[in-house]
């Protein structure tokens, strides 16, 4: 890859630039489990942080979608338990 700062030629895995010291993408792209918790709780943001980030922040993006689409799964899955729930409770009241 190349330096965003300087435009050298840099190894892929390396954290910052050794020509002029800049930070890579390597180091601010974490993927850090906090953003799987944040599109946990507030999908929505998940979501825009993925559309935001997918380019320059792969890593990270990866684990705000997963979030996201956990949340939605998770809302899925309450859902329907309660429907079932309900029809069962339904059923047991001879409705
Ligand atoms: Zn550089």
């Amino acid at each position: 890859m190349f330096c965003k700062n300087c435009g050298k030629d840099i190894p892929d895995n390396s954290m910052s630039c050794q020509n002029c010291g800049a930070p890579t993408n390597n180091q601010l792209d974490t993927g850090s489990n906090g953003w799987f918790l944040l599109g946990c709780c507030i999908p929505i943001a998940g979501l825009i942080l993925y559309f935001v980030w997918k380019d320059q922040k792969p890593k990270t993006a990866k684990k705000c979608i997963i979030g996201f689409l956990t949340a939605i799964i998770l809302t899925v899955i309450f859902y329907v338990v309660y429907f079932l729930l309900i029809m069962m409770g339904a059923a047991m009241m001879g409705i």
